[in-house]
C-alpha cells in the first residue's frame, strides 16, 4: 500500500482534480491512502471566515466566497451528477449550521471547527468524482484515526490511539481500492475536531503510512522535486534526486517550505521512503528522501527566511552573560511560544533572532526590560547554505550587509540586509 498526498494547488479547479483523477487511474490495481488538502486558498478563506466570527463581524461575504468557488468546481466536474452536488451542499450546509451557532471565546478552538472545513469539502468532491470516473473509492474521515491532544491549531498525535483506530480502515481496501481523506485535521478526545498546523497534510500522509506501515508516501507537488532554493526566489534552481531523512529534516528546519519539517521523522523511524514528484509531469522522476546519506552533499541548498528580527540584550548590571541570565531570557521566550532561529552570545550580550511578531515582540520586551538593554534590527533576512562553497556564499551575499554570520562544517547562516 502507498501513500499519496494532494496539496491545495493540485486540487485548485475542476481541471486539476481531473488531474489527480488522471494520476490514480495509472496507478490502478494499487492499494492508496490518498490525503487531501483544502482547495486551492481555502483555507485562507476559512481563517478569514473564523476571524470575523469570532470578533461577531458579518462573515457573510467571505463565507459566500468560498461556497461560490466549491460550487462552481462541483458543477463542473460532476454536471449531472445530482448526488454529489448534493453531497457538497450538505457539508457546506453543516458548515454554516456551525457558523450559526454561538461562538465561545476560545479562539484556537473555534478556529480548527471551522477552517477544518476546507479538508473535508475538498475530499467530498474529490473523492465523489473519483467515482464517476469509476475509481473504486470511498471517503474517510480523519477524524475517526487520527486522534490528538486538544491543543488546538498544533494539536500533537496521540500514537497508540491512532494505533488503534487504524486496523478498522484496513478492512475497507477488501471492497476499495482508494482510501480518501483529509490531511491536516484531526479530532481530540473530548470530541473536537482540532488542526495540526498550517500545511500540516503531509504530516497527515507521513502518520498514515507510519499506522499502516505503507510502503512508500509521494507529496504530489507543483514543482519537480526537492529543489536546491526556492523557485519563487530563484529561477536556476536543481533538483535534489535523492537525499537523506537527515539532510531533509535539516532542511526543514532552516525553512525549507517544500515538505512540512513533521513529515520526517515517522518516515525515517520506520524507514519508508518519501517521494515528491510534480503532478504536472507526473512521469517524471522527483525526488526521493530515504535513509543513505551518499548524495547529500552533491549541491549546495540554501534556504532564505524574510522578516527576521535580530534582538540583543545585554545585562543591565554589565555581568557576564552566563547560564543564570541565558535560563531567565529562554524561559521568557519559551513562555512566549517564541522560537529562535539563531544564536550566539559574547561576553556581555546575548543576541538571537526570530520571526517578526509586532505582539510577542512587544511583550517579550517588556519582560526583559527590567534587567535587560534591548537593541534589535528589523527587516532582515536569514539565509542558510547547506553544502556550501565559496562561490554560492558570494553570490548570495553580494550587494548585502552581513550583521552575523555563522559557519559550521556544512552550513553557513548570515543574517542580512
Ligand atoms: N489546508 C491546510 C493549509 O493550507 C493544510 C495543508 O494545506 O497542508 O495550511
Ligand atoms: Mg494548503
Amino acid at each position: 500500500m502507498k501513500v499519496f498526498k494532494f496539496g491545495g494547488a493540485s486540487v485548485k479547479d475542476a481541471a486539476a482534480v481531473k488531474n489527480v483523477a488522471d494520476i490514480l487511474e495509472r496507478y490502478s490495481g494499487e492499494k492508496l491512502i490518498v490525503v487531501v488538502s483544502a482547495m486551492g486558498k481555502t483555507t485562507n478563506l476559512l481563517e478569514e471566515v473564523h476571524r470575523l466570527r469570532f470578533h461577531q463581524l458579518d462573515y457573510s461575504d467571505a463565507l459566500q466566497r468560498m461556497k461560490d468557488y466549491h460550487i462552481t468546481i462541483a458543477a463542473e466536474l460532476f454536471g449531472e451528477h445530482a448526488e454529489a452536488m448534493e453531497l457538497l451542499i450538505k457539508r457546506l450546509d453543516e458548515l454554516e449550521d456551525y457558523l450559526k451557532e454561538p461562538c465561545s471565546n476560545e479562539f484556537d478552538r473555534e478556529y480548527d471547527q471551522v477552517v477544518s472545513y476546507g479538508e473535508i469539502v475538498s475530499t467530498t468532491l474529490v473523492e465523489a468524482y473519483l467515482r464517476v470516473r469509476n475509481i473504486a473509492s470511498r471517503w474517510l474521515d480523519a477524524r475517526e484515526i487520527i486522534i490528538t491532544d486538544d491543543c488546538y491549531r498544533n494539536a500533537r498525535i496521540l500514537w497508540d490511539t491512532c494505533k488503534q483506530k487504524v486496523n478498522d480502515i484496513l478492512s475497507e481496501f477488501e471492497k476499495n481500492d482508494v482510501l480518501v481523506l483529509q490531511g491536516f485535521i484531526g479530532k481530540s478526545l473530548r470530541g473536537y475536531t482540532t488542526t495540526l498546523g498550517r500545511e500540516g497534510s503531509d504530516f497527515t500522509a507521513s502518520i498514515m503510512a507510519f499506522l499502516l506501515d505503507a510502503e512508500s508516501v509521494t507529496i504530489w507537488k507543483d514543482v519537480p522535486g526537492m529543489l536546491n532554493a526556492d523557485p519563487k526566489w530563484f529561477k536556476d534552481t536543481v533538483k535534489l534526486d535523492k537525499i537523506s531523512f537527515k539532510e531533509a529534516i535539516e532542511l526543514a528546519y532552516y525553512g525549507a517550505s517544500v515538505i512540512h519539517p513533521k513529515t520526517i521523522k515517522p518516515l525515517q523511524n520506520k524507514g519508508i521512503p518519501l517521494y515528491i514528484k510534480s503532478f504536472i509531469h507526473p512521469l517524471e522522476e522527483g525526488s526521493v528522501i530515504q535513509e543513505s546519506e551518499e548524495f547529500d552533499g552533491a549541491v549546495p541548498s540554501y534556504i532564505f527566511k524574510g522578516n527576521q528580527v535580530l534582538v540583543s540584550v545585554i545585562p543591565k548590571d554589565f555581568s557576564f552573560v552566563a547560564e543564570d541570565n541565558l535560563k531567565e531570557i529562554f524561559e521568557t521566550l519559551s513562555s512566549l511560544g517564541v522560537r529562535i532561529n539563531l544564536m550566539e552570545n559574547s561576553a556581555i550580550s546575548f543576541s538571537f533572532c526570530i520571526d517578526k511578531d509586532e505582539y510577542k515582540q512587544e511583550q517579550l520586551f517588556e519582560k526583559l526590560k527590567n534587567n535587560y538593554t534591548i537593541k534589535y534590527n528589523e527587516n532582515l533576512t536569514l539565509i542558510t547554505i547547506r553544502h556550501y562553497d565559496d562561490k554560492t556564499i558570494q553570490k548570495l551575499a553580494e550587494g548585502r550587509q552581513i550583521l552575523l554570520e555563522q559557519r559550521s562544517r556544512a552550513t553557513v547562516r548570515m543574517i542580512v540586509r
